[in-house]
């Protein structure tokens, strides 16, 4: 009978033997399938970390991407890109109306806010500074800002029925004239122009 002796314990095993007595008593030492067991697992976890490291870098880049979006979007909506100045005056029966100063900046003269998004500084893009009726577009986007949009920031109806808060009296009528000609009330939506001249009227 052939024995040998183990290299750990120095029991002598039979030959046949000898590997089922190292996995048997002695699995943790070298030799053993554990070892390269463990140098997986361990390199698995390195991975992992490796893994973890590559996600924060990502999340870092993206967080980079977004903060310098932002603030390019803030510099985008205050940097003005349309400054016009049309012209507005409304004369009923014959008398002028007063255009207030501060549509579009007072609250109580703020009453549509779908423009908004256009707007510099906390004001409608549409907006009064004074009671010349000079109306000042101030937007920080390229748009088509028309005198319907005024009246509603405004909080006034203009249509053949009514004219601002005054109805049109039997027998007269309503109409605008833009840079001096005349166009029916209600059928169009004048698309202000720097310079342009707007009359509204309503009267025999
Ligand atoms: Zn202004
Ligand atoms: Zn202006």
């Amino acid at each position: 009978m052939e024995t040998e002796q183990c290299p750990f314990c120095g029991a002598s095993v039979k030959k046949e033997n000898l590997k089922g007595h190292y996995d048997r008593v002695h699995p943790k030492q070298p030799g053993s399938l554990v070892r390269p067991t463990q140098t997986f697992a361990r390199a698995s976890v390195f991975k992992s970390h490796r893994r973890g490291n590559l996600a924060i870098l990502a999340l870092f880049t993206l967080a980079v991407i977004g903060i310098s979006y932002a603030a390019s979007e803030l510099a985008a909506a205050n940097t003005m890109r349309m400054h016009w100045h049309p012209q507005l005056s409304v004369t009923i029966n014959g008398s002028p109306v007063t255009v207030p100063a501060r549509i579009g900046i007072d609250p109580s003269l703020w009453k549509d806010h779908s423009l908004d998004q256009y707007g510099m500084e906390g004001m409608s893009p549409l907006h009064t500074h004074d009671t010349s009726g000079q109306i000042h577009e101030e937007s920080n986007t390229v748009h088509d800002f028309t005198l319907q949009e005024l009246l509603a920031i405004w909080g006034q109806r203009l249509d053949s029925n009514q004219v601002l808060n005054h109805p049109v009296d039997p027998g007269h009528r309503a109409y605008i004239i833009v840079d001096g000609v005349q166009k029916p009330m209600g059928t169009l939506d004048v698309v202000f122009v720097d310079g342009q001249r707007i009359q509204v009227v309503c009267g025999p």
